[in-house]
């Protein structure tokens, strides 16, 4: 393999940039040439597709987003305009290509790897959603894991200052895992996940035995994926006389600098997706799981469900009595 283009899709999340320079640098160690394409599968179709070299990844391991910028292109769920991003590869003499986004972006990764006829397909795990298969962590999630604790903390100052109940909202469309992971560090009263129980009722009723015993205020951390903070907030009060704020973090849980572990995180698995192409591996994604980096077939990480931990889910229950 001589030559090899990288690029991000789908939503951003904070250590992007560190795969892609983990990417570049590997390859051209291994005296593999390295595009890298602007705006995800958009500049694929239009074109937009430079040469990078190696002082083109210096000072961004630090950054959040991605400087190749990411966008969301679903017109290339179309063949015909696949066949214009395949011709731009080809063009250029590209046999392998690195995704980094989530299973949307993965899934026009191997439709490209399939039709095209000889390009290589590799997908890197980079959403902050953490709901990718094939890979305990995704690149992203720690940091805004930490974006959301420290919004939290800061939140259950104001909430004991006032004796309000605060419903927070955070990301991770149809996973609960930012809301699980957030809940139980932020020491929340009450997690709701998609994946587990939404009875509201029953969750009036545990807000209510807390204040029975004397509890001033509590914090509730709403999964989008389950309903808004507001539809949360609006629920409660059908069963329980409490004042509650809703904080929607939105945003800001996709940026920021990233975290060590999302630095170290993208580099190995950044790294790990430019050995798989020099091995002719192909529509295959990396991941990581126990600490030991895996490589999983796109199929395979389609066909199964999302990996929520329930165990985890049952503790955080248990320890916000
Ligand atoms: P995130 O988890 O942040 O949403 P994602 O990669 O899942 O990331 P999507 O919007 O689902 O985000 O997909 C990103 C892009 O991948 C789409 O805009 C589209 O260009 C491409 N894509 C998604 N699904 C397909 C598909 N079935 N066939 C071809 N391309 C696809």
């Amino acid at each position: 393999m001589k030559k090899i283009a990288v690029l991000t899709s789908g939503g951003d999340s904070p250590g992007m940039n560190a795969a892609i320079r983990a990417v570049v640098r590997k390859a051209i160690y291994h005296d593999i040439e390295v595009y890298g394409v602007y705006q995800g599968y958009m500049g694929l179709i239009n074109d937009n597709i430079k040469k990078l070299e190696l002082g083109s990844v210096g000072d961004i391991i630090q950054r959040g987003g991605t400087f190749l910028y990411s966008a969301r292109c679903p017109e290339f769920k179309e063949k015909e305009v696949r066949e214009k991003a395949i011709e731009n590869l080809e063009k250029r003499g590209i046999e392998g290509l690195v995704v980094i986004g989530g299973d949307g972006s993965y899934r026009g990764a191997q439709r490209l790897s399939e039709e095209a006829k000889n390009l290589k397909t590799i997908g890197v795990p980079g959403t902050i959603d953490n709901d990718i298969n094939g890979t305990d962590f995704t690149i992203g999630f720690d940091t805004a894991l930490n974006t959301i604790l420290d919004a939290v903390d800061k939140i259950r100052d104001t909430a004991s200052s006032h004796e309000r109940t605060f419903i927070i909202e955070v990301m991770g469309r149809d996973a609960g895992d930012l809301a699980l992971w957030s809940g139980l560090a932020a020491g929340a009263e009450t997690i709701l996940v998609p994946e587990g129980t939404s009875d509201i009722k029953e969750i009036a009723e545990k807000i209510q035995q807390g204040m029975d015993r004397g509890k001033k205020h509590s914090i509730i951390v709403c999964a989008e994926g389950v309903m808004t903070g507001h539809q949360c907030g609006e629920e409660l009060k059908k069963y329980i006389n409490i004042d509650t704020r809703v904080s929607c973090l939105g945003h800001i849980q996709r940026g920021g600098t990233p975290t060590g572990m999302d630095r170290v995180l993208a580099s190995r698995l950044g790294g790990y997706a430019v050995e798989l192409l020099m091995q002719n591996e192909s529509a295959k994604a990396v991941g990581i799981k126990q600490n030991q980096l895996t490589c999983t077939p796109f199929d395979d990480i389609f066909s199964a469900k999302h990996n929520f931990d329930f165990k985890m889910y049952e503790l955080a229950n248990q320890l916000s009595i």
